[in-house]
């Protein structure tokens, strides 16, 4: 009933011979390609259905014209650095996390790639002459999961390699050892992944590669000397959430060394109000969008008191491994 993924491309007219536009298609040699004007009027038209192009999604190929850095965001971890900045280089993920912010952001399931990298860096080469850059590359989808389509973390690293005021993030659940391999290990550059528990990538983290597949990699990366970040955020309530936690943690650790380690990041499930509304209505039946959850300043959230149980005893089963200072935690009361 459904067409695979990526049946249909969609091409902006003006970056249609752009190297990265053709490099990008290179890899879709049986799609049928489609040119547009702009991205919008494929991606954000009115009466889309996401759950539905989940299955199926199209993809576009598409020239970002400003805003290429944003300032990160409150509910994002800046991890101890002022300068915190994210970009997006991609709008959707191939993945599909019940949990996911991106459906209440986004009209479209659509995935969206912007070409022109080249503007990105010289927004990036003006920040460095005030100040260093931390800058978060894999937010708004999962960019190292589409490394074998864009090539846009090796691009990225090597950028990197001649900026060294410059630190790049790239956070994701993917677990393509082959693209690691194909990278260098930088001093500024950081492979950061999300881990959650069995039970909850199996049950909410529809299409992304199991735990173990993901702590393979992770071992890859900190053997090629990697800085390698772990992120346990965020933390899903259920009624056995902290033995499936402790469970995990445990397992991670008897095969990544713990010193290897730069640091780890623990949150719980937030989201705001408005995201959570249309995740609610595209999601009727997920136990993670109807959840009764509590809300303040903009953001749904487990409640204090749960939340501050969850975050304190996630940190004590953590730090068996990691030092309590090298833990960052995403306080809800403080929005940070
Ligand atoms: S991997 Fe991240 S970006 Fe992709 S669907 Fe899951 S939460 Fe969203």
């Amino acid at each position: 009933m459904y067409n695979p993924a990526f049946s249909h491309i969609y091409i902006e007219k003006e970056i249609i011979t752009h190297p990265n536009t053709t490099r990008i298609l290179s890899g879709f040699p049986g799609s049928r390609k489609i040119e547009i004007a702009r991205y919008m009027d494929v991606f954000s038209r009115s009466g889309q259905d996401f759950v539905m192009q989940k299955r199926s999604p199209s993809l576009i190929l598409a020239k970002k014209y400003d805003n290429f850095i944003y300032k990160g965001a409150p509910v994002c971890q800046d991890f101890g650095n002022h300068h915190f900045y994210y970009a997006t280089l991609v709008m959707n993920c191939i993945y599909d996390c019940e949990y996911c912010f991106l459906q209440g952001m986004y009209p479209s399931a659509n995935i969206v790639i912007f070409v022109n990298l080249e503007d990105y860096f010289s927004s990036v080469e003006k920040m460095l002459e005030k100040h260093p850059v931390y800058l978060c590359l894999s937010y708004d989808t999962d960019l190292m999961a589409l490394e074998h389509k864009t090539g846009y973390v090796r691009e990225w690293v090597s950028f990197a390699g001649q900026h060294q005021d410059l630190v790049i993030e790239v956070r994701t659940k993917s677990a393509s050892i082959k693209a690691v391999k194909s990278l260098p290990p930088l001093e500024n550059v950081i492979l950061a992944w999300t881990l959650t528990p069995d039970t909850v990538q199996k049950n909410h983290e529809h299409n992304t590669p199991p735990l173990q597949q993901r702590i393979s990699c992770i071992k890859e990366a900190v053997n090629r000397g990697f800085r390698v970040r772990i992120c346990f955020d965020p933390l899903i309530y259920s009624k056995d959430w902290l033995s499936s936690f402790s469970e995990m943690v445990d397992t991670v650790f008897a095969e990544v060394p713990a010193d290897r380690i730069i640091d780890a990041g623990l949150g719980v499930f937030r989201i705001s109000r408005d995201y959570l509304k249309r995740m609610r209505k595209n999601r009727p039946g997920s136990a993670i969008t109807q959840y009764p959850y509590e809300y303040d300043n903009g953001v749904y959230h487990y409640g204090r008191k749960l939340s501050g149980s969850m975050t304190e005893s996630a940190r004590d089963i953590i730090s068996k491994y990691i030092p309590y200072e090298k833990i960052y935690i995403w306080k809800e009361a403080e929005g940070r």
